[in-house]
């Protein structure tokens, strides 16, 4: 194309449209710079990148203009003693928290050094609930009842739209003359929110045309998708995981630098009695750190962080040492679909033997144990007195 950006700046080239009449990579270097030519910033390091991103902007990224590089960390061996992962693994980590590598790896080090974590999952339902209007109270009560007779029809609907994809339940909430119908979904090795809308919408027009209900969105946010809520700690969404270690008296005192008592009294003040204090959703120290850098060094929806800072960690004394764990009612992971396949993000995948096919189940397992690490690693720091002086020593060069 002749002078494409003389064509941006008259209107006749939509800065969107660029990837129609050339190749991705000259796309986003034109569009690129004439973001530069208008705002006056040096865009040069945002204009280097080593991901192929043919894909990535049909798939991935509108408008894109370059990638931003968060410096990539690694904690572990991290021993994991799962349903589905059963071994050692290194845990990559993107971020610009200092030291937060270091806090987990500690952790790591701890749980691997008391024989690695138990995980199990205990649920897997992706949730999209859609709204309808019902015309009166009576009329939404009839539709529920229609929607509890006729889940096998509903559920034929759904599993039409996808292969992997299977509508294991319905639940219902009213407000009204609002219907909820919250559907939750196995979604294989995806994350499933795109699968889940989708099915979620051929299954609300079976509804619809049964009930006579209304549909006004197919998104009612009793889902609920990237927003805190207690629907999503009480019931789940996504993977519902547990990680737990039991640590000796010995290990504590020479690997944490703390005493056990001193560990159990942090989490019960801070993260269950301070949590409560402060009407927060979750009962945790710092779940999010983790999920947040393990979520955009393997290319998941960093949006469901939301979900994954739902997290309720327990520390108990038990003969000879203490049980310690962390529960995860809402984590979404998928190791096929969204930002998996994005190189970067599916070579940090692949580091962990977690891309692709039949390793869902895997990754989540793996994000639970590292959570726990994460967990224990600042529990003890906090115990022992030790947080401000490691913030000090790595956080600031
Ligand atoms: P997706 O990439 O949209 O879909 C996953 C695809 O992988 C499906 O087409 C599925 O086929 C296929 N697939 C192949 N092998 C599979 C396997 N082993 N297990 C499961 N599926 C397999 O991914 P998604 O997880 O459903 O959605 C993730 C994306 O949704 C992210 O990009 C996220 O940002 C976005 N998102 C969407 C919404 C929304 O409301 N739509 C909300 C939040 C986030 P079949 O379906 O034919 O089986």
């Amino acid at each position: 194309m002749d002078n494409p950006q003389e064509k941006l700046r008259t209107g006749e080239l939509k800065l969107y449209a660029l990837e129609k009449y050339m190749e991705a990579d000259e796309a986003v270097k034109i569009r690129r710079e004439y973001i530069e030519e208008k705002t006056g910033a040096n865009l040069s390091a945002v204009g280097k990148y080593t991901i192929p991103i043919t894909k990535v902007v049909s798939r991935n990224i509108e408008n894109m203009i370059g990638c931003i590089q968060i410096p990539l960390g690694i904690a572990g061996p991290l021993s994991v003693n799962g349903e589905y992962a059963n071994g050692s693994f290194w845990i990559p980590l993107a971020t610009t928290e200092g030291a937060l590598v270091a806090s987990i790896n500690r952790g790591c080090s701890a749980v691997s050094k008391a024989g690695g974590a138990d995980v199990r999952i205990f649920q897997d339902a992706m949730t999209r609930a859609p709204v309808f209007a019902a015309k009166n109270i009576a009329h939404a009560a009839e539709s529920i009842r229609w929607i509890e007779e006729n889940f096998a029809a509903v559920k034929e609907a759904a599993e039409k739209t996808t292969s992997h994809g299977k509508l294991i339940r319905i639940s219902t909430y009213t407000a009204g003359t609002s219907v909820y119908v919250r559907m939750a979904y196995e979604t294989g090795d995806a994350m499933g929110m795109n699968m889940a809308t989708i099915a979620s919408e051929a299954a609300a027009k079976v509804i619809e045309a049964a009930t006579g209900l209304r549909l006004i969105a197919s998104s009612g946010n009793m889902c609920c998708d990237k927003k805190p809520a207690a629907i999503n700690a009480v019931e789940g969404r996504g993977k519902t995981v547990s990680a737990g270690v039991f640590l000796p008296d010995e290990l504590i005192r020479t690997v944490l630098k703390t005493r056990p008592e001193l560990l159990i009294e942090v989490n019960m003040r801070k993260n269950l009695t301070g949590s409560a204090r402060a009407g927060a959703l979750g009962f945790n120290a710092h779940a999010a750190n983790i999920i947040a850098a393990l979520f955009l060094a393997c290319g998941q929806d960093a949006a469901h962080v939301v979900e994954g800072s739902n997290c309720i960690t327990t520390a108990e004394a038990v003969e000879g040492g203490i049980y310690v764990s962390v529960t995860l009612p809402s984590l979404q992971v998928g190791t096929v679909g969204g930002g998996t396949g994005v190189a970067c993000q599916n070579e940090c995948l692949k580091l962990m033997d977690c891309a692709g096919d039949g390793k869902a189940k895997k990754f989540a397992e793996i994000a639970a144990a590292a959570v726990l690490a994460g967990e224990l690693s600042l529990l003890s720091a906090l115990a022992a007195g030790q947080l401000g002086e490691a913030h000090k020593e790595l956080g600031r060069g």
